[in-house]
């Protein structure tokens, strides 16, 4: 019977074990160093916070393995052999796989910085990251200040994570506004607000020079590379952006750049071995999208795909229009389709801010042909399925304005929103779209 390995246990790792299992009998051994079980990597922070245990992030009960014959193996892999087909263990033990398949995730950035190994500096991105969180910030007065390095979505999770703790927060974001690499201007001046509303030291084009030690070797401040300036602190989180965490596959001979290059059907150059979830790199991006995903969803996308390709159905990763979805403190936030940071030359843009400025609707589309190209919501939740249907079918954004009550979640958006959204459309564009009824039955009744 043909022996499936797969290294990592996070998304993407039990998401192919889990539909090879439905597709085959075949044996299959999921090996992580990191915990036994399979748990939600975006859930972490809610555990800091107190809304839930560790047990409540794994999805499925300790039993779920052996019913469904998945062997699960905690060790760290050191070596990769491909000729022979073995993997080698940290702990001394070697294993034989006929099929491999490499879902190892990310791990943080460092950049070099003096200091950045000190006790009481840390990413967030792992258990144990967690687990060192509750040893140096469990509360303000073992934690005083925290300092957090890197302002993206993993960032700014930290800072909510220390603030509902009421930890002071310095948070040092390099750019000029917050994630502006990716949100556009309004969004991202929105974001700026609520951080300093929620009375965190927010720090713009503010970089870490480095990081100082008390007699014990523990962190006790930093010093900004602009301006000098110490803040003392006892801990500080470095969120600069995660890499492919694949530095053990190095002398394998296993084709990799950033991250373990991969073809449209997630294979390695090397036959039998395949590359899924963050540590994947497409040989080309796929669409608009960037050759590395380090999001949730293309995990599970491309752990479905790979599946099908080793139960003998060779298909490509073919993941559909764009989709995410954060959390900004306060500010829920998803987008769907593509909303650069900067507007491109074909594209025309709305803009529509809630006075509460805590709500935004952000609209991209093509000025000529007039379809819709994507959609940033802040504050305000709408449905994945309508604005993927969109996309799908090419729709125009005067029909995505029309249809704005079939894309709404929420049933006090429809009417406080809408109206006034369209009416300004209508108005800076000199149309006269109309808003239509929601119309649940055709939105659901087409996609089935
Ligand atoms: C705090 C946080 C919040 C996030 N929030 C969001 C969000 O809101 N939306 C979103 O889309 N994405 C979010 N992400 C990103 C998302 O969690 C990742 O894209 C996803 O978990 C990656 O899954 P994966 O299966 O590819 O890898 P991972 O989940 O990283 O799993 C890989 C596993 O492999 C193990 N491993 C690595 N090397 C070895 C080795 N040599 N031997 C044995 N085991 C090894 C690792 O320890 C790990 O357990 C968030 C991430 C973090 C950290």
């Amino acid at each position: 019977m043909e022996n499936i390995v797969i290294i990592g246990n996070g998304i993407s790792g039990v998401t192919a074990a889990r539909h090879i299992r439905k597709l085959s009998d075949k044996k299959i051994t999921i090996v992580s160093a990191e915990t036994d079980y399979f748990f939600s990597r975006t859930a972490l922070m809610y555990v800091y916070m107190g809304h839930m245990k560790f047990e409540h992030t794994q999805p499925y009960e300790n039993w779920f393995w052996k019913k469904n014959n998945i062997n699960l193996k905690k060790g760290y892999v050191k070596t990769i052999e491909t000729t022979s087909k073995t993997l080698h263990f940290e702990e001394g033990e070697s294993f034989q796989y006929d099929k491999l398949i490499i879902a190892t995730g990310s791990k943080p950035n460092k950049f070099g910085w003096p200091g950045q190994d000190l006790d009481g500096v840390m990413g967030m991105y792992h258990k144990q990251d967690l687990d060192n969180l509750e040893k140096y910030a469990p509360n303000n007065k073992v934690c005083k200040r925290a300092v957090i390095v890197g302002g993206g979505l993993i960032g700014i999770e930290l800072v909510e994570m220390l603030h509902s703790r009421h930890i002071p927060v310095t948070f040092l974001v390099r750019e000029d506004s917050f994630w502006n690499g990716v949100l556009p201007e309004g969004e991202s001046a929105m974001i700026n607000k609520e951080i300093l509303n929620n009375g965190i030291d927010l720090r713009l084009g503010a970089n870490l020079k480095e990081i100082k030690a008390d007699e014990n070797g523990k962190v006790k401040s930093i010093i900004i590379a602009e301006t000098g300036e110490e803040i003392s602190c006892d801990v500080v989180g470095l969120t600069a952006g995660v890499s492919p965490n694949i530095d053990f596959i190095k002398e394998s001979g296993i084709e990799i750049e950033r991250g373990v290059k991969v073809n449209p059907f997630l294979e390695t150059n090397v036959k039998d071995v395949y590359a899924i979830g963050d540590c994947a790199e497409q040989h080309e991006g796929i669409d608009q999208r960037r050759p590395i995903e380090a999001v949730w969803y293309t995990g599970r996308m491309m752990g479905e795909t790979v599946a099908q390709t080793i139960c003998d159905n060779r298909i490509a990763y073919k993941p559909g229009p764009w989709f995410n979805s954060a959390k900004f403190m306060d500010i829920e936030y998803q987008t769907y389709g593509w909303v650069w940071a900067q507007k491109r030359d074909n594209e025309a843009r709305f803009y529509w801010e809630h006075k509460d400025g805590k709500k935004c609707i952000h609209i991209n589309y093509d000025k000529n042909s007039r379809e819709f190209i994507g959609i940033n919501n802040f504050g305000i939740r709408m449905r994945h399925e309508f604005f993927d249907k969109a996309l799908k079918e090419k729709q125009s954004v005067d029909y995505v304005l029309e249809h704005l009550a079939d894309a709404n979640f929420d049933p006090e958006f429809y009417k406080l929103h809408e109206k006034e959204i369209v009416a300004k459309f209508n108005q800076e564009n000199n149309t006269n779209i109309q808003l239509k009824k929601k119309s649940w039955k055709r939105v659901f009744s087409t996609q089935a």
